[in-house]
């Protein structure tokens, strides 16, 4: 306790010299109703508003002097609490932004009332240049930091896109078809899978060129992807000139109509293979192996094995043809 320590001759006197000496502002006032009426404020004070004349109300001393309105607020708050507060105030004097840590501290009566609220206020002004040029550069940094999120975010979508993508017929790749198959399998939505295969491409590689083969494969891709019904069927080149299509929640007639479909539908072209071996036709052909995923927990590789053994069986009785094996439920 200070009285333990220092007689009131000693307060009376270290008092006064904070008082005069201090360069940090110094004020008691007094509360009157709705307001707060100024006793005395120090020189530090006066030098920052001159307004801070005995007997002038808080109120006023704050309209005059730019002063901003926590202040008064602050007033309230040690009113009301009886306990210290402390706020930063930004008042603009003479054209000049300052920066105050003030602080008041209630002046309680023998009664438990509070007559007086006496303040001070540390000057911080000195750190607002700093503290502004570090919120301007904390600025520039996030807009930065924003700005090259977002390339990055559109650099990874075209990453994510280029290698979800089949260069040479735009079709959904291996991986991406992977991936489809898996999120299909993981969701436990039953789904067809056909696998396509072009009949002889090697011997029409052979005949007219590997370009000529490439130029066929995108027309092949182009003719197949109109047999996609919805957003979440999946066409993909599974490989050389192999695709393969994933079609949830299809029964296995639609999806034999749909393989059917494809087979007629490159008929229909009648792009030119004069070395088909495939009878009676001289033109381009395909062969399907078809297969339901069947309710239960068949893992992919029973799935793929099952669509990729119908082709072979599409391919071994002639080409040209669909064939289908189901898959027992498990
Ligand atoms: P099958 O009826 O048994 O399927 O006979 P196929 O000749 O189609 O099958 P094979 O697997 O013997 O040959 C596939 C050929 O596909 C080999 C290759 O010349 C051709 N091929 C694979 N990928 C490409 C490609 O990207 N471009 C071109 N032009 N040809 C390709
Ligand atoms: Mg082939
Ligand atoms: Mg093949």
């Amino acid at each position: 306790m200070i009285n333990q320590t220092l007689n009131p001759q000693q307060l009376q006197y270290f008092f006064e010299q904070l008082w005069k000496q201090s360069l940090n502002p110094i004020w008691v006032c007094k509360v009157v109703p709705n307001d707060f009426e100024m006793v005395s404020a120090n020189e530090a004070a006066m030098r920052v508003d001159a307004n801070q004349i005995p007997g002038a109300l808080i109120s006023e001393i704050l309209e005059k002097g730019g002063h901003a309105p926590e202040l008064i607020s602050g007033y309230f708050a040690c009113l009301e609490t009886k306990q210290m507060v402390e706020f930063e105030q930004r008042p603009w004097v003479n054209g000049k932004e300052y920066l105050y840590r003030t602080l008041l501290v209630p002046i309680i009566n023998e009664h438990g009332e509070i007559t007086h609220i006496w303040g001070t206020a540390h000057n911080l002004t000195d750190f607002l240049d700093p503290q502004k040029e570090l919120l301007a550069i904390n600025q520039i940094l996030e807009t930065k930091i924003t700005e090259r999120t977002k390339q990055l975010r559109d650099a990874m979508e075209k990453l994510e896109q280029l290698s979800d993508t089949d260069e040479l017929t735009g079709l959904a790749n291996r991986r991406h078809f992977n991936r489809h198959l898996h999120a299909l399998m993981n969701a436990g939505r039953p789904f067809a899978i056909l696998f396509i295969d072009i009949d002889y491409f090697k011997r029409y590689n052979d005949h007219f060129g590997h370009q000529a083969g490439d130029a066929c494969l995108r027309q092949v891709a182009e003719c197949l992807q109109q047999f996609q019904r919805q957003p979440d069927d999946l066409l993909s080149r599974y490989g050389g000139e192999e695709f393969v299509m994933l079609l949830p929640d299809c029964p296995l007639h639609e999806a034999k109509e749909i393989a059917d479909a494809m087979r007629s539908a490159i008929h229909d072209k009648r792009i030119p293979h004069p070395t088909n071996r495939v009878p009676n036709v001289d033109y381009l052909t395909i062969s399907v192996g078809l297969t339901l995923s069947p309710a239960g927990n068949h893992d992919p590789d029973t799935v793929l094995k099952a669509a990729d053994d119908a082709l072979y069986e599409a391919k071994e009785t002639g080409r040209d043809r669909v064939y289908m094996i189901e898959l027992t439920s498990n």
